[in-house]
């Protein structure tokens, strides 16, 4: 069995930001020349995701509305967290959207359903962040 570990940045100009990191993901695992096993995808901050779903800009949108609702950003004096910080609503919207996803990897490409595609979501943006690649396979 073989293993392989990479790392990705981002720095969106938002504050929350949703970008389709499929073709990236997918290079990676061309680079690692692992055929048959499984990639594990995320975050390796605690206001950021990594999800899957469908790349369609009106969903992108209603998960903006949807975490608006549920954690809005402001006032931030609504939030315990907040005082030397910002950004709790970043953290909830996080834990809300996830931190990882798990894919199988067949015939050296990810194995998904029909409109499947991974996503980094940035929920305190303006900063470079990681995302954690790791796979293991054959
Ligand atoms: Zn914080």
């Amino acid at each position: 069995m073989k293993t392989y570990r990479e790392e990705l940045y981002y720095f969106t100009k938002t504050r929350r930001a949703y970008i389709n990191i499929t073709n990236d993901v997918q290079q990676i695992i061309n680079k690692s020349n692992i055929k048959d096993g499984l990639i594990l995808v995320n975050a390796m901050h605690i206001t950021a995701s990594v999800f899957i779903n469908d790349d369609e800009r009106g969903l992108h949108n209603d998960f903006e509305v949807f975490l608006e609702k549920l954690a809005p950003e402001k006032p931030y004096e609504q939030y315990e967290h907040n005082g030397y910080e910002d950004n709790a609503d970043a953290h909830l919207k996080r834990q809300i959207m996830g931190r990882e996803v798990v894919v199988a990897i067949t015939n050296g490409k990810l194995d998904f359903g029909t409109w499947e595609q991974i996503f980094y979501g940035e929920f305190d943006g303006m900063r470079k962040k990681r995302v954690l690649v790791k796979i293991i396979g054959i």
